[in-house]
């Protein structure tokens, strides 16, 4: 499999997947406990294979979600040093984790930063032994950096790995609900598009009295007059730019000047 978009680690007898489509992103391990007598091959799973999953999960994971932080840079910049590591440019900290390049594919994330789901299919006893005696593998699970379900006789998803070597039945029922993520929901990726663009705008425009930035609409005047009668109505009949700096305050009139009186109590009660 390529590694990026890497989510389960899946330990069960190859039945359980065969013929579903994982779309190469899960480490499948055949694995049937009842042929594991003493358990010293779920000991051995949980202890190599689901922890080299998880350096590689949270490789991928640090280098998307900090990638200033923890990620490589951009790889067209790299600099061997002393044949220990790389930096970015000319300068600067050594650089861990993945390059850019194999997070982003300069469009969109190749990799889902989402912490690595472990399903075994054995029984929980028997892994709350392993991970009791395996202390760094427990805190993988138990600080969340690992999610680990446990798989029942059928291959369900049965029981969660609730930390502190307890287990927490997973509920029979599902609830679909709509996502809801920023990077997922068109109305609140239209919605978070505009703001940023009226931020933008904002922050872009000087107040004409002291030229800082960030002049703009605070507020809406109501009491555009009747055409009718003149009395003001409750619609707007000004926008309100101001500077939070200075305090420096403009009213702009609305277009058109007079409201129909339809809108007006008087004329129209
Ligand atoms: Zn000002
Ligand atoms: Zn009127």
């Amino acid at each position: 499999m390529g590694l990026a978009g890497c989510k389960a680690f899946i330990a069960a007898p190859r039945g359980r997947t065969a013929g579903k489509s994982l779309q190469g992103r899960a480490f499948l391990h055949d694995y049937d406990w009842h042929q594991d007598a003493g358990f010293g091959v779920l000991e051995l799973i949980m202890t190599a294979p689901v922890v080299v999953a998880s350096w590689i999960s949270l490789q991928y994971y640090g280098s998307s979600v900090a990638p200033a932080l923890i990620g490589r840079g951009n790889k067209l910049l790299h600099n061997v040093i002393g044949g220990i590591g790389v930096v970015e440019g000319n300068g600067g900290l050594l650089r861990p984790g993945l390059p850019w390049q194999s997070v982003h594919d300069g469009d969109t994330y190749a990799h889902e930063p989402l912490r690595l789901t472990v399903y075994i299919e054995a029984p929980r006893a028997a892994m709350s032994d392993v991970l009791e005696r395996h202390p760094g593998v427990r805190a993988l699970f138990d600080n969340r950096w690992l999610h680990l379900f446990a798989l029942n006789e059928t291959g369900a998803m049965a029981w969660r790995n609730a930390g502190d070597l307890e287990w927490e039945e997973v509920a029979r029922e599902r609830i679909i609900e709509a996502d809801m993520r920023a990077h997922r929901n068109p109305a609140r990726m239209r919605a978070i598009g505009r703001a940023t663009i009226d931020l933008i705008r904002r922050a872009r425009r000087r107040c004409p009295a002291c030229d800082a930035p960030g002049y703009g609409l605070t507020e809406r005047v109501a009491g555009l007059p009747c055409a009718g009668c003149g009395a003001p109505t409750m619609l707007c009949r000004a926008d309100v730019l101001s500077c939070q700096r200075c305090g420096h305050r403009a009213e702009i009139p609305l277009q058109p000047a007079h409201a129909d009186p339809a809108h007006c109590a008087d004329c129209n009660p």
